[in-house]
């Protein structure tokens, strides 16, 4: 059977859903498509191939995933040619079950495997077999086997499928070694591994050769970060110090922070390097002791608190945001106000807060019942919700009459709905009637700033002066300056 791929390939539609290391994978994956002559269209009933970039870490986004396959069920019967495929972290981890519960679906593809879906799309399309392409388990393996099979998925970027030509993910490692009871992801992502610091170097500075501004860089436990070569050990704080070098790159960002590894070299870096955001999101999950140990999360409160007090005492007025997990097994009231009063301790810049939902393969799952209340759940991420809005609106709203260097980002998503639904980036930005429409960008520490200018200011660095706020946005003009005179080649220089 021939594997090489046509020329034209129809049309790609692909839903993403996760976090930003699935939205990474997208990109990579649709560019890969586009070389082999695929049209990304946003309409399913159009498309010759549909993938599904699948998240396992709730089981509402499994569920949302299986219904959608439900509702291709019939359409397939009228498009015989069409190619369905699953990929990504429930692909890994629920295999064989989905061709069992969606039958019509023809790929199964791991996060491990991403490189091969163009040709195994073109195989099934040929001789519609169903294929499965996954990683090992991590319990039928040696971890050396189960690290090979998980191979990490970076080539060559494709500028233009990047949702912002300005802002690109680059991936640092991939997996995760910390067993966190509730979660799957080093079940679905595998071992934790630190990519080769110059892969890492060589990739920023072809995205820098094309125009971009701000890179983030990704990994599950990024400050984890560890690779041997040329004889030494590169941490984080090392390629930080590297990637600061690089010409045209005017921010670099990195997430998820693990808090047991938030070394005094990585604090040190983000403030002394002036491209380094001031902005670390630091998951605490729980404010209870009791909770963070049945989450096997390795450090207590008492060492969370001290890690912030480090940041605080080493990167003055630096962002920290969090995540929290409502409702765990065994939750109990008092633990949950622990969680309050955490947030009201520490003022996070803001905090991503998820009802606990169990995830089969999970440790928490074999051993711990899931014993609080669906509308407990909901009551109790309600509030921590609302607790954590009032003190962003009003850390917000001490922002109010101060200066800010922001990187433009694009269209706000005001002025998007205005004219169409696609990214801001992907739009061309001359199609904006608007002389001056709605920009948004952000502060070093990672605030979001909404302001009139001119569209011609997106990837730069502009000041803006802030005049109001709510909780999770800032408003601002642009700053001008009284020209004072202008220098020998002409440049305004100004007050
Ligand atoms: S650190 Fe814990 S929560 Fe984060 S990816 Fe690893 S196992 Fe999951």
């Amino acid at each position: 059977m021939s594997t090489t791929p046509s020329s034209h390939n129809g049309r790609l539609y692909i839903e993403t859903v996760g976090c930003q290391m699935n939205m990474l994978d997208s990109e990579l994956v649709v560019a890969a498509l586009r070389r082999q002559g695929y049209t990304l269209t946003g309409e399913i009933a159009d498309a010759d191939t549909i993938l599904f970039n699948t998240c396992s870490v709730r089981e509402h986004a499994e569920h949302k995933i299986y219904s959608a396959l439900g509702r291709l069920r019939h359409n397939r019967a009228r498009r015989p040619s069409q190619v369905i495929g699953v990929i990504g972290c429930m692909a890994q981890k629920d295999q064989q079950l989905i061709f069992q519960r969606a039958p019509h679906v023809d790929l199964v593809v791991g996060t491990g495997q991403l490189a091969q879906i163009p040709e195994l799309v073109e195989q099934s399309r040929v001789d519609r077999q169903q294929r499965l392409a996954v990683s090992l388990d991590r319990r039928d393996a040696t971890r050396q086997q189960v690290s090979d099979s998980f191979v990490s998925y970076d080539p060559l970027r494709d500028p233009e499928m990047r949702p912002s030509p300005f802002q690109a993910f680059v991936r640092i490692m991939i997996g995760c070694d910390k067993f966190c009871t509730y979660c799957v992801v080093p079940l679905t992502r595998g071992p934790e591994q630190s990519r080769p610091p110059q892969d890492i170097l060589h990739e920023a500075r072809r995205l820098a050769d094309e125009g971009v501004r701000e890179i983030t860089l990704l990994g599950q436990t990024v400050n984890s970060y560890r690779s041997v070569s040329d004889g030494r050990t590169w941490r984080l704080s090392d390629l930080l110090l590297a990637l600061h070098e690089i010409p045209g790159l005017q921010r670099l960002k990195f997430v998820t922070n693990f808090p047991r590894d938030m070394s005094d070299d990585l604090l040190q870096a983000v403030r002394d390097l002036p491209k380094v955001a001031r902005y670390l999101h630091v998951p605490a999950q729980s404010g209870c002791d009791t909770v963070l140990k049945r989450m096997k999360r390795g450090y207590t409160v008492g060492e969370y608190r001290e890690m912030m007090h480090r940041i605080n005492a080493t990167v003055p007025g630096c962002a920290v945001s969090s995540d929290f997990i409502v409702g765990f097994c065994g939750e109990s009231e008092e633990s949950f106000q622990k969680s309050i009063e955490l947030v009201r301790e520490f003022r996070f810049k803001n905090s991503f807060i998820f009802k606990y939902s169990p995830r089969p393969g999970t440790k928490a799952d074999d051993l711990l019942p899931d014993d609080i209340p669906e509308d407990v759940k909901r009551r109790r991420n309600n509030e921590l919700l609302a607790v954590q809005n009032e003190i962003s609106e009003e850390d917000n709203a001490r922002l109010i009459g101060s200066e800010f260097e922001i990187l433009v980002e694009g269209l706000s998503k005001s002025a998007r709905k205005q004219l169409t639904d696609e990214p801001a980036a992907a739009l061309p930005l001359a199609d904006s009637h608007d002389e001056h429409p709605q920009l948004v960008g952000r502060t070093r520490c990672d605030r979001i700033v909404v302001f009139d200018g001119n569209p011609r200011m997106v990837g730069n660095l502009v000041d803006v002066h802030v005049y109001d706020c709510t909780p999770t946005t800032l408003l601002g003009t642009i700053v001008t300056r009284e020209v004072l005179h202008t220098s020998t080649d002409g440049l305004p220089i100004l007050a």
